[in-house]
């Protein structure tokens, strides 16, 4: 789903989103109840975000487990608030969603930053092969010190893109041979080819089991042959740039959900479609 109207359409109200979690997680709303193991309808609890079983009046709440189950906001604001964020390149400040859901600016902050965590856990890891592209970048800028001026608040991300495939980012303490190489080891298959550029970190790849093929960006070298980290970089550019665009700033502290949501629309940029609709199947 990539329109406002097909959005509108299949979730009109928080009734609407309630029927389509219990879909997504119990089949429907009947079913064999969880208690007493009889097949049989439940109904909704117009008071609470529950469904009864008409047998033993057991409660469902579709909700819990999501990341709106603590929240009092209703159901159909996260939903269009998720809608909001696979349906934005550029990410969605918690400015908009106040703007745009009529909820506080705290609201609207722990909403975005629970969406967050969601589409991490939504998009997961899977094994890089074949050709993978390995590169790290600096995130963030100068911001107001105490005393004189202003101070370096930078942040290190580390990320490896499969040619053609997924990409994996996360926020890294350094950008030493012991922090990068386990992390290469664990998210990418032996025997893959590895490009990148000529920092020292890498230079043990070959003897861990991967074909290392190096880009001397020091001399001015952006592609030598077909060896290249453009994807990433490609990656980086749009992550800078729409983090200041979209947020201004973000803190180390936070930047690790910025960097997977960004994550989580980049592997699916083939498949707008899905964008939505595998948040959504994973309530
Ligand atoms: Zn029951």
């Amino acid at each position: 789903m990539t329109t406002f109207y097909e959005f509108q359409r299949q979730f009109p109200d928080d009734e609407a989103c309630l029927k389509r979690i219990m879909v997504e997680r119990y089949g429907g709303t009947e079913l064999d109840c969880p208690k007493c193991g009889a097949h049989g309808k439940f109904y909704r609890l117009t008071r609470d975000r529950a469904y009864l079983c008409q047998h033993c009046k057991h409660h469902i709440y579709p909700c819990v487990g999501t990341p709106m189950e603590r929240s009092r906001t209703p159901v159909h604001k996260w939903f269009y608030a998720m809608f909001l964020f696979t349906n934005t390149r550029h990410g969605v400040s918690a400015k908009e969603l106040q703007r745009q859901l009529g909820v506080t600016y705290k609201t609207a902050w722990r909403m975005a930053h629970e969406i967050r965590k969601f589409m991490a856990d939504v998009d997961g890891e899977t094994p890089l092969g074949g050709v993978v592209e390995a590169d790290e970048t600096l995130v963030g800028g100068k911001v107001k010190g105490k005393g004189r001026g202003y101070r370096e608040n930078k942040t290190t991300v580390f990320g490896m893109i499969e040619r053609g495939g997924d990409l994996m980012a996360k926020v890294v303490p350094d950008v030493k041979r012991r922090t990068l190489e386990p992390i290469i080891r664990e998210n990418v298959e032996p025997g893959s080819t590895v490009h990148t550029d000529e920092l020292r970190s890498y230079l043990s790849l070959d003897r861990a089991g991967y074909e290392h093929e190096t880009v001397n960006h020091g001399a001015g070298e952006y592609v030598r042959e077909d060896c290249h980290v453009n994807a990433v970089e490609g990656f980086w550019a749009r992550l800078k740039l729409s983090i200041r665009g979209t947020h201004v700033h973000v803190s180390g502290k936070h930047l690790q959900k910025y960097v997977k949501e960004f994550e989580y629309r980049y592997n699916r940029r083939k498949r707008p479609e899905r964008m939505f609709g595998d948040l959504v199947a994973h309530l």
